[in-house]
């Protein structure tokens, strides 16, 4: 004869409690895929998206984590040894990392940020906007957090590793080379016949165009500009630009060059062009040599998105 029974006990009697207990279960799961989303939708370099997947998974091979595995003889942390060196206590709480978190959360939300659990703390950072600075938290947390693990690591492992002086000053910066490749297609351009400045140039074949290209930055990362032109086989000028481009890397400046100087290029209807650079590692990374680091991929990519148009 068939009965009908409780699935969620031993005995297949209905409890409240394990019925709360099941409804818990699935509502953590469901913050938890949340959680996953927000991480899959990061929208920074694939390393840091790594990190921060490692990050919720709780895989972040900390001293207590390795001493659990048997890995480490002890689980305290290597910069304040009174602490075991949780994932929480090496990214956000030990003095390390608290004082350089306290130049970048606005101060009213310095108590949220440093009461929660390691998961509210990462939903939180990747949710809400608590940065200080005018820029998105979540790729400034996302960023931060990567840092601070390298930056930990090199301390304990590399003998003559000294902390950097300036740590938000180098966040900052790559905070704002991942938003600037992220800008829409239609970023600034400025046509500007007169400041273009001739570095290298060889007469293209008949019927091809050469762009000439250059990025600079001052201090790299630093203040930055670029500028280039288009000539044809007549040796006439056809296009030129100059662009601002505030503070980056001149990788990232050089980047830009090229990117601002081919838009013009297809703009004209000009298919075959001959590309000069100045710098040897960005004309390894576009011609595929080298697909850069992921800082620049995704500017990489929308560049050799250019190139493949026909
Ligand atoms: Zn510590």
């Amino acid at each position: 004869m068939d009965m009908k029974v409780w699935g969620l006990t031993t005995n297949g009697n209905f409890t409240i409690k394990s019925a709360y207990h099941s409804l818990e279960s699935v509502s953590i799961q469901d913050s938890m895929s949340r959680l996953w989303n927000l991480v899959w939708k990061w929208p920074g370099p694939q390393r840091i998206k790594t990190f921060l997947w490692l990050l919720v998974h709780n895989r972040i091979m900390t001293n207590e984590e390795r001493a659990r595995r048997g890995c480490a003889q002890t689980p305290s942390c290597g910069r304040c040894p009174a602490q075991n060196e949780s994932i929480l206590h090496c990214l956000r709480d030990c003095p390390f990392s608290h004082g350089f978190w306290i130049k970048l959360v606005k101060g009213k939300s310095l108590s949220l940020f440093f009461g929660t659990n390691i998961i509210d703390w990462i939903k939180l950072c990747l949710t809400k906007e608590i940065g200080m600075h005018e820029v998105d938290w979540g790729i400034t947390f996302g960023v931060a957090v990567w840092y601070l693990w390298k930056w930990r690591n090199q301390q304990i492992f590399e003998e003559n590793f000294t902390p950097p002086w300036n740590p938000v000053s180098i966040i900052m910066t790559m905070v704002s080379e991942i938003t600037k490749s992220l800008l829409p297609e239609n970023g600034v351009l400025v046509e500007h016949r007169k400041t273009c400045v001739q570095l290298c140039w060889i007469m293209p074949p008949d019927g091809w165009v050469t762009l000439n290209t250059d990025g600079s930055s001052r201090g790299n990362p630093g203040v930055s500009g670029a500028g280039g032109l288009l000539r044809n086989s007549d040796e006439n000028w056809l296009a030129g630009f100059a662009v601002a481009l505030g503070v980056c890397s001149s990788t990232s400046a050089e980047l830009w060059a090229v990117f601002h100087g081919l838009r013009p290029a297809w703009k004209l209807e000009f298919k075959k062009v001959m590309m000069e650079v100045d710098s040897k590692t960005v004309a390894a990374y576009l011609s595929n040599e080298n697909n850069g680091t992921n800082l620049h991929i995704s500017l990489i990519a929308r560049i050799q998105k250019i190139m493949a148009q026909d």
